[in-house]
């Protein structure tokens, strides 16, 4: 359950109980998909409840309207004021929080007359578990960036994500891995994807995926502790070759991968550069230092 009887949310200038909020039945997101998230966290860190990159998140948010044409403007500082607010009533301090900026009603396939703003936040923990994950590969494809904007977290963009994460637990895998429209590696339905080779990560190219931000956060941690990334187009084939894996997202955060259609990595698990990223992004998101992790 995300909410209860006590839950706030914020919704259109207004903090309100999360059970006495509603909307209109013939919004045009709930029609058509035509909205746009974040997902964002908070973490209780050494200096108190901070929103890890929450400037970064509502530059995205603010791109996405931009992008899918839906009017937006809200600046980023107000939008931050109102998410610590939204904690503060809630009293949460490790949270998920989730931006919504939503169509009024609308049947036609016109720009919004009504747009609304939600945001609200729960307590999540381990988005992905605590276990290594099992990997599928997807028969979905990531969709095409010349059919949608792929860089824009859009409502409508996640049936994509629910059918290769729901086809993958069909077949008995924890989480997918998809491709995308020319057949190389893309993301998951949810995280950014790395593998590991010969003492470096190998990442999907910016093009066909979500530039996640916490992927952004790894290729800032690799720099500072010299791991070598290369950023490229992935033939699925390598992924058997590969030392080790990882996932990353801000539900995610750092998630490690045991195994891609069965095949499992030369590594294990707590020997990889995933694992030294995991528990660098861990100090990093709870403001302590993580400069000491020495690679081997
Ligand atoms: N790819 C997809 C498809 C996603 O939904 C997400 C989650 N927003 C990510 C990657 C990771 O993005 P971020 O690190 O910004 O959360």
């Amino acid at each position: 359950m995300y909410y209860n009887s006590e839950s706030i949310l914020f919704l259109n200038g207004k903090y309100v109980k999360a059970s006495e909020a509603s909307t209109d039945l013939y919004s045009q997101t709930l029609h058509y998909g035509y909205g746009v998230f974040e997902g964002i966290r908070a973490y209780q860190t050494v200096n108190g409840v901070k929103i890890f990159k929450s400037e970064e998140h509502y530059k995205r948010l603010k791109k996405s309207c931009e992008l899918v044409n839906i009017p937006f403007s809200y600046t980023v500082e107000e939008l931050e004021q109102i998410t610590y607010q939204v904690l503060r009533r809630n009293n949460f301090a490790d949270a998920y929080i989730r931006p919504l900026v939503y169509c009024g009603p609308n049947m036609s396939l016109t720009s919004p007359k009504e747009v609304s703003l939600m945001i609200c936040a729960w307590e999540w923990g381990k988005y992905l578990g605590d276990q290594l994950l099992r990997l599928s590969i997807s028969s979905y494809q990531r969709p095409n960036p010349k059919s949608i904007r792929i860089e824009a977290k859009v409502s409508g963009h996640y049936v994509n994500s629910i059918l290769a994460t729901s086809e993958a637990k069909q077949r008995g895998f924890d989480e997918a891995l998809m491709l995308d429209m020319e057949g190389n590696v893309a993301e998951g339905p949810g995280a950014n994807f790395f593998y590991e080779k010969d003492g470096a990560l190998f990442t999907p190219s910016l093009g066909h995926i979500l530039p996640g931000i916490t992927r952004h956060t790894v290729l800032q941690i690799c720099k500072e502790l010299d791991i070598p990334v290369v950023e490229k187009k992935i033939n699925p084939e390598e992924l058997f070759e590969a030392d080790g894996a990882f996932y990353c997202g801000t539900a995610a955060e750092v998630a490690g991968i045991e195994s891609i259609e069965g095949h499992t990595f030369n590594k294990h698990w707590k020997n990889t550069l995933g694992a030294i990223i995991q528990e660098a992004y861990k100090s990093l998101v709870l403001e302590k230092s993580y400069s000491s992790y020495i690679i081997v």
